[in-house]
């Protein structure tokens, strides 16, 4: 192992020692020597979800759905064939599984399709302090157009959704709750199936945003008790612009399409147009068709893996970096003791953004900012944090690189 002078090598930090994965060498975009820590913004991707992306575009490509020769047939089995490994990946159904743009894109149709139909004035919608913009923002336009209220649940101190208190908030006129399964700044894990029994009770509904989940913890929908759960495949080793919406069929069967065009439709005249069932009823245009194909690889790759796997070597990561950066002066670390992969810090006083730039000449990638949680940073106290996130392919000696840059950061800022 490749710890720093000072680490303590992994077997110390823990009774049992989680056996870690090597799995760097699969990753052709990471260069010897370079610590990335930014998963959480976006994973590098795995030679075959990079190799499928290009067979797609320079062996298989055709359209979807339209085409008669056998080109277009075999790519429509392949787009239909990334659907069900999207729908199997959440114990879902096929017909509940449609393929959006991104979980951004995802929270957008709910808000405007199922939003639109079932939410008035004076109805509430119960958020959480932790959330992403992308599970804030189409609520609040929401709330905007149609006279409906946004709750807050608190967190707890150490930084969990304090599922209590968010069950407190729930009443008789919350149409809907709607929060992260993992929170991206601090990785702090949602007790989701509690929160959709409170929820159900009230006759609420409960989104997940499941970004930062579906790439490190089993997701069973059926078990969470989701209404609506979401992820984006660049998250999970595929591509970016494409990401899977899961929404239970009786939901989903009475949700009016919200983009129209080729694709949605049943039959169209100039007085009146008819829309296909879903999921094609959401999936206006043509799609992408390669992102399908490079999530389904992505997929494929985490199962073979075992996303369990991948869970326990990211907890075991983020236990060593927890623990090393916990000796040293100054270094304040936000979160719960036990999270999922992710972990936000700030150095003394000094600005995160001065943070990452050091840490990039040392070879280290973090990411610094608000991170899409300006509500969360209010929280915190802090304009910005600085993040660092683990994946399937990081190493002990990432974790060394990063103490070893946070050591020179203090150094310079004396
Ligand atoms: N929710 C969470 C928790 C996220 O981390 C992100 C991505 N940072 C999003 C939503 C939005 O995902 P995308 O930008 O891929 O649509």
């Amino acid at each position: 192992m490749a710890g720093g002078a000072g680490m303590k090598p992994l077997a110390a930090h823990f009774a049992t020692a989680p056996r870690l994965l090597d799995l760097r060498g699969e990753f052709p975009a990471l260069p010897e020597g370079w610590a990335y820590l930014d998963a959480a913004a976006t994973a590098q991707k795995p030679r075959p979800v990079i190799e499928a992306i290009t067979n797609a575009y320079a062996r298989d490509y055709a359209t979807v759905h339209r085409g008669v020769y056998a080109r277009s047939a075999h790519m429509t089995e392949a787009y239909e064939a990334a659907r069900e490994a999207a729908a199997r990946f959440l114990n879902g159904r096929v017909d509940e599984t449609i393929f959006v743009r991104g979980a951004t894109e995802a929270i957008n149709l709910v808000a405007n399709s199922w939003g639109d139909a079932n939410i008035g004035a004076g109805d509430r919608i119960l958020l959480t302090q932790l959330e992403h913009h992308a599970n804030i923002v189409p609520w609040r336009m929401l709330a905007d157009r149609t006279g409906a209220e946004i709750d807050v649940a608190p967190l707890t101190p150490d930084g969990r959704i304090d599922e209590a208190a968010l069950i407190a908030l729930i009443t008789p006129a919350t149409k809907l709750v709607a929060i992260a399964h993992v929170s991206n700044v601090l990785g702090s894990v949602a007790d989701v199936a509690r929160i959709a029994d409170a929820a159900h009770a009230a006759g609420a509904k409960l989104l997940v945003d499941g970004c930062q989940a579906a790439p490190r913890l089993k997701v069973d929908v059926q078990a969470l008790g989701a209404d609506f759960y979401c992820f984006s495949a660049h998250k999970l080793y595929g591509p970016t612009g494409i990401g899977v919406l899961w929404v239970k069929k009786p939901i989903l069967d009475a949700m009016p399409p919200w983009q129209g065009g080729g694709a949605m439709i049943d039959e169209v005249r100039f007085e009146r147009v008819t829309y296909a069932d879903a999921p094609q009823r959401f999936e206006a245009g043509t799609p992408h068709i390669a992102g399908a194909v490079g999530l389904h690889a992505a997929i494929r790759w985490v199962e073979d893996i075992g996303i369990e796997a991948i869970d326990a070597h990211e907890r075991a990561l983020t236990a060593i970096a927890r623990a090393e950066l916990a000796r040293l002066n100054n270094l304040r670390l936000f979160g719960p003791e036990e999270t999922a992969g992710i972990l936000s810090f700030a150095v003394g006083d000094i600005h995160p953004h001065d943070v990452a730039t050091i840490l990039d000449e040392g070879g280290v990638a973090i990411r610094a900012g608000h991170h899409c949680a300006q509500p969360l940073m209010r929280w915190l106290g802090v304009p910005a944090t600085a993040r660092a996130s683990f994946s399937a392919h990081s190493s002990e000696a990432d974790v060394a690189l990063l103490v070893k840059g946070i050591e020179r950061t203090m150094r310079i800022f004396g």
